[in-house]
């Protein structure tokens, strides 16, 4: 029997869709190897979060008028 190295499938935590192991990100944290979300959701969540740091940062960073 030789054991031939067998197409990896996930299924990304955040999105459900089941996907080929190149579809996510290698992690030594995890014990198969791999991330949890795919590239995909882990771009979305982090261009997400960098648009609410950037939110964020634009409000506090807007003039208080009238507090001299
Ligand atoms: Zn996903």
């Amino acid at each position: 029997m030789s054991s031939k190295p067998e197409a990896v499938v996930k299924v990304c935590q955040q999105c459900q869709e089941e996907k080929p192991a190149a579809a996510f990100f290698p992690s030594p944290l995890h014990a198969d190897g791999f991330t949890d979300r795919c590239k995909r959701c882990v771009f979305e969540r982090s261009r997400q979060e960098q648009a609410r740091r950037e939110k964020r940062a634009q409000h506090e960073a807007a003039p208080l008028q009238g507090s001299r």
